[in-house]
């Protein structure tokens, strides 16, 4: 299935909270879910209301939230579930940490992009190095030790330098090490589930891709 290019506030209210995925608007009163939290649609806030979830629904949704807070495709999040199924270890924080160390995400999480949308954009556009080289696909595994940067001649990009100021009021992940003024940052080690800082019951998704 193609990726979705709708409003995003839309995807932020059908899973009924916040998946942060417009950058610093998400913080401010213009946020849908805090206007609007219902989910979408033309019979407005009854509809779903004193609904109760089957176990499918739960687990169903999860996954859905989960990969639209990463911006993937079906067949990019079943191809990674896959892949994170036969490493040792729990399979959900597998997963977790999968997602977490692709490109566009460490680009977000350093702060150099507002969203992961935008961050995607800046890879896919060759602002991006790994360890002094050009990578522009979004889904690259960054590695441990590894260091990306803004390449220099874009660094001064206003979409990077407001996505830095926008970072700055918020507290880095112990994971990633970030030297601002640079546009740089490296992978000091893989994240453990605990300094993941996604609201999601990954075990949900195991459940709902073991059928
Ligand atoms: Fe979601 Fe951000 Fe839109 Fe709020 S402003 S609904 S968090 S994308």
């Amino acid at each position: 299935m193609a990726r979705y290019t709708g409003p995003a506030c839309r995807l932020c209210r059908r899973e009924g909270t916040k998946l942060f995925l417009k950058g610093s608007r998400c913080m401010t009163e213009k946020c849908a879910v805090e206007r609007r939290a219902y989910a979408p649609g033309q019979h407005g806030p009854s509809a779903s209301r004193g609904r109760k979830m089957s176990e499918y629904a739960k687990q169903l949704r999860e996954k859905q939230k989960v990969k639209r807070i990463y911006g993937l495709t079906e067949s990019q999040f079943r191809n990674t579930f896959a892949r994170a199924a036969t490493l040792s270890g729990v399979t959900g924080t597998n997963l977790l940490v999968a997602l977490e160390t692709r490109l566009d995400n460490i680009v977000y999480r350093m702060g150099f992009a507002a969203s992961r949308r935008s961050a995607r954009q800046l890879v896919r556009h060759g602002h991006v190095e790994v360890n002094s080289r050009k990578v522009d696909i979004p889904s690259f595994r960054v590695m441990p030790g590894q260091e990306v940067r803004v390449t220099p001649a874009d660094r001064d990009l206003l979409t990077v330098r407001s996505a830095q100021e926008f970072a700055a009021r918020g507290a880095p992940v112990s994971w990633l090490t970030i030297d601002t003024d640079k546009a740089a940052g490296r992978l000091v080690e893989l994240p453990t589930r605990d300094a993941i800082p996604v609201n999601a019951m990954e075990q949900l998704i195991v459940e709902l891709y073991s059928k």
